[in-house]
């Protein structure tokens, strides 16, 4: 992929397109930077090939741990994040006001509910829950889907937890052993998925939920099983779109509080996330191409940007947009927002500047469970404080290219337990930042 000042050498058709500002990625970064350009009446463009997003949990972290060297739990993610910009100056989230990262949260949630799928915070608290190997997690924001979990971790209620054959990678037994030394007061249980006598599919299982008749089915096998349990733990499948509906219709049924803990790969959380995204930012106005790659990105002289957007399949043309404005929300290595070589890391759509050790022996330290973490997971894009990419003397590159999400210099998201929030809050500075630069 090329970039540069020029004029454009890409033979524009006549039919390119034209926005205000072009978003490049459709994780969590690009999904939330288009959905807050959209609230602010932003003429606005997302491109972008898979993300992580079918793979995350579907909770969503502020901070979780901090510091990452000792391993240090954070209760109050506010405070949590008031000492990591206290200690980590150049890290993403001391761009940001706090009170503009609780904006930017909040918006999110307020929209999530919105379209029937609420998140449950508790106030200056993070929430502990249980992962699906069966080790606990703190987190922020849980979808409802979730949120009785870390009342039965606080309060030890009596617990039945539930898998399936044929689901793997889910094994309530193995989640109880794990938890034994916290919380004795599980039961486990397995029966078959309705209608499913092979293999188990999440996605398939939650969609197939969303009909009532195998609610009903599910809900009449639990029902003799519930014995003494104060509340039921199934893995995370209980609905696509009608989550609210099977939740109550479960609950109804079999009379005490249900609960999801998230499973392996595909997540349906995640994939929930998704479709909403995918869903809601065409009707607020956003032109969206996903599965779709921009292979080339110039400068033209008078400033805008010129992209070129290979098509998602073959018999397709590739589409030319041009820009007033971009966010580069392409994400780390899986995301193929970086490239590592034996060269180097280098940005792949505008060959930006890379924070990167000096040399590639300096990526890793010795001991591969070396607490602090390795460099190489803190190489990244710098930004200045309007979220402009620098260059290596910290001068912005260009007035009108700004970058959120993981692709960000100076952050260990994966070990800080951040994901989410520095997505989401990162997304929302660059379009503030973005907002007032087209005026
Ligand atoms: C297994 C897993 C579990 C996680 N669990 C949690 C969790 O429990 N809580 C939490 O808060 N966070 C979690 N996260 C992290 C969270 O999902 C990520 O931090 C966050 O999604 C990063 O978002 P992003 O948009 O910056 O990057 P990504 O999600 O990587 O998205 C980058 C996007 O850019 C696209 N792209 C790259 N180059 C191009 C190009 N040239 N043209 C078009 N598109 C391009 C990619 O295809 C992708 O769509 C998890 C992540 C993973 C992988």
């Amino acid at each position: 992929m090329n970039s540069g000042h020029c004029i454009c050498p890409i033979e524009l058709s006549e039919k390119a397109v034209t926005c205000d500002l072009f978003i490049i990625g459709s994780g969590m970064a690009g999904m939330s930077a288009a959905l807050f350009a959209a609230r602010k009446g932003i003429d606005t463009v997302l491109v972008g090939l898979t993300s992580e997003m079918g793979f995350a949990s579907g909770v969503i972290d502020l901070l979780g741990i901090h510091p990452v060297a000792t391993a240090t739990r954070v209760e109050d993610p506010w405070q949590g994040i008031k000492r990591l910009c206290r200690d980590e100056p150049r890290h993403p989230y001391a761009r940001l006001a706090l009170s503009t990262i609780e904006a930017a949260v909040t918006t999110l949630l307020d929209v999530l509910a919105a379209d029937g799928y609420p998140y449950t915070v508790r106030a200056r608290r993070n929430q502990t829950v249980v992962t699906p190997v069966g080790t606990l997690k703190s987190t922020y924001a849980l979808p409802h889907t979730m949120a009785h979990g870390p009342t039965v971790l606080s309060d030890r209620q009596p617990c039945l937890l539930v898998d399936f054959p044929g689901l793997k990678g889910y094994s309530a037994r193995q989640i109880v052993t794990s938890l034994a030394g916290h919380h004795g007061g599980f039961q486990t249980l397995r029966i078959p998925f309705p209608g499913n006598s092979g293999e188990c599919y999440p996605e398939q299982m939650a969609r197939a939920l969303d009909t009532v008749s195998v609610r009903r089915k599910l809900a009449a096998a639990l029902g003799p099983h519930v014995g003494a349990a104060a509340a039921i733990g199934l893995p995370a499948v209980l609905g696509m779109y009608r989550t609210q509906e099977v939740m109550a219709d479960l609950q109804a049924a079999v009379g005490v509080p249900i609960f999801e803990i998230p499973t392996m790969l595909p997540s349906v959380p995640g994939l929930r996330l998704r479709e909403i995204f995918q869903q809601r930012l065409p009707a607020m106005g956003v032109r969206t191409h996903f599965q779709n790659q921009v292979t080339h990105a110039q400068r033209l002289t008078d400033g805008r940007w010129c992209f070129v957007v290979a098509p998602a399949n073959e018999s397709e043309a590739q589409i030319h947009v041009l820009a007033r404005s971009a966010v580069l929300c392409s994400g780390r290595f899986f995301g193929k927002g970086l490239h590592a070589d034996r060269h180097g890391i280098r940005e792949t759509v505008f060959n930006l500047s890379v924070m990167q050790p000096k040399n590639r022996a300096d990526w890793h330290h010795k001991d591969v469970l070396h607490q602090p973490g390795h460099p190489v997971n803190r190489a990244g894009i710098a930004v200045d404080e309007l979220f402009r990419p620098v260059n290596d003397h910290g001068q912005p590159v260009y007035s009108n290219l700004f970058a959120a999400g993981s692709i960000l210099a100076h952050q260990d998201w994966m070990r800080q337990k951040c994901g989410g929030g520095l997505a989401i809050a990162t997304a929302y500075g660059a379009i503030d930042a973005c907002t007032r630069g087209l005026g």
